[in-house]
């Protein structure tokens, strides 16, 4: 089946419910046991809200099928999913490996939750492929992938690194929530857990909070253990939503793709700007790792400047009607914030001081993208108000 089909069927059948196309929504803590002997049962699927619902058990079903692993767990953010897994397999003395250009919050959490455990955290240049043998020690139980990078979108070569990973004994994390499962399978690439923003791409229309760890049936139970533990659940109406918005993900994505070609495109050789970085673009300096690994690119994207940050750009993007100013990406609409990766950099530096912006590219006409884009340009040109 092509992808397309599966994005639409997957997770569909559910056990002991009438055969209607998107599952029932219970709102629910307490679920009535059949009969007393059922208290003893440990095996029951549906026994308290916590542990999940029909709908839970499909949405969690579908996107790990379309990930390729083999089962998942809900959580109620994309950041509860990063903590969730790292939590699942380290504990005092470890060691994890974790890419320079991760998720601002998933550096936090290394630094100011594992770090207090005793877990160590080494910070690695995305770029090093097979080079990063040389970081592992003794004790490393993970390394931590992001791909593209935040930000910055470095793309890692994701088939190297886990081939070294698995002849150390590590287990590989993939966030892949700015590809979504549509455009690219981390388990094909040798992870062992990947990581979605449900948040982002599938939920797709910035109307919720989620987050989704799926792993291959080796290390499942592992990350639904520490899931219980941590009490982790979703609440039934944002699992709907998360599951309809999946449902029209392949199309959402091919227009983001087709949308931020052009304007990526359009940026690169406008005057103001030094830089675009976009997996998709042959400039890309990583292009053709993204073509082995990825059918496509979501509508994120940064770009340097040439002028320095500071009132005239705040200006240009103060300008904007159709780019929000807003944190996020993956709804329908189009946002625009000014960033500074170089706060969150140590493994590698930053190598410029000029200014970075970050565009989610929505599902606007691109003309009208590109005319906004113009507009602000000649807000910077006239300089600070
Ligand atoms: C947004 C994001 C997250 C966190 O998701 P939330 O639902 O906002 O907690 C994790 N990883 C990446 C790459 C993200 O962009």
């Amino acid at each position: 089946m092509k992808e397309e089909s599966k994005i639409v069927t997957a997770g569909r059948k559910f056990e002991d419910d009438i055969e209607i196309v998107n599952p029932p929504v219970y709102h629910a803590s307490t679920v009535l046991l059949p009969n007393a002997q059922a208290i003893k049962q440990s095996d029951l699927k549906f026994s308290y809200g916590r542990r999940g619902s029909p709908a839970t058990f499909a949405f969690k079903k579908a996107l790990a099928e379309l990930e390729g692993g083999h089962d998942a767990v809900l959580t109620p953010s994309g950041l509860a999913a990063i903590s969730t897994a790292l939590l699942s397999f380290v504990s005092a003395g470890d060691h994890v490996l974790v890419t320079d250009s991760c998720y601002a919050p998933t550096r936090r959490f290394c630094n100011l939750a594992l770090k207090p455990l005793g877990v160590e955290t080494t910070f690695y240049d995305p770029k090093i492929g097979a080079r990063i043998a040389d970081l592992f020690q003794e004790n490393t139980r993970v390394v931590f992938c992001e791909s593209p990078g935040s930000q910055t979108f470095e793309v890692q070569d994701i088939p190297a690194i886990s081939t070294v990973a698995h002849e150390k004994g590590a287990v590989v994390f993939v966030d892949n929530t700015w590809a979504s499962p549509y455009f690219m399978k981390p388990f094909a690439l040798g992870a062992d857990v990947a990581i979605q923003a449900i948040t982002k791409y599938v939920g797709g229309h910035s109307d919720l909070l989620m987050g989704a760890v799926s792993t291959t049936e080796a290390h499942l139970d592992k990350v639904v253990q520490m899931h219980g533990l941590l009490g982790s659940s979703v609440g039934p109406d944002d699992v709907y939503l998360a599951q309809r918005g999946l449902r029209t993900l392949a199309v959402r994505m091919d227009r983001h793709y087709e949308n931020a070609l052009i304007v990526a495109k359009w940026l690169e050789q406008r005057p103001e700007v030094e830089r675009v970085s976009y997996p998709a673009l042959e400039s890309h300096p990583q292009h053709s790792i993204w073509r082995r690994d990825f059918s496509g690119a979501s509508g994120l994207l940064s770009i340097v400047l040439k002028h320095p940050p500071g009132e005239a750009v705040d200006a240009m993007v103060d300008s904007y009607k159709l780019f929000g100013i807003g944190f996020s990406f993956g709804g329908y609409e189009s946002l625009a914030i000014t960033i500074n990766p170089a706060a969150h950099r140590t493994a590698t530096k930053w190598d410029t001081s000029k200014a970075g912006l970050r565009y989610h590219i929505g599902l606007e006409d691109p003309d009208d993208l590109i005319a906004d884009l113009e507009n602000g340009f000649k807000r910077l040109a006239k300089g600070p108000s």
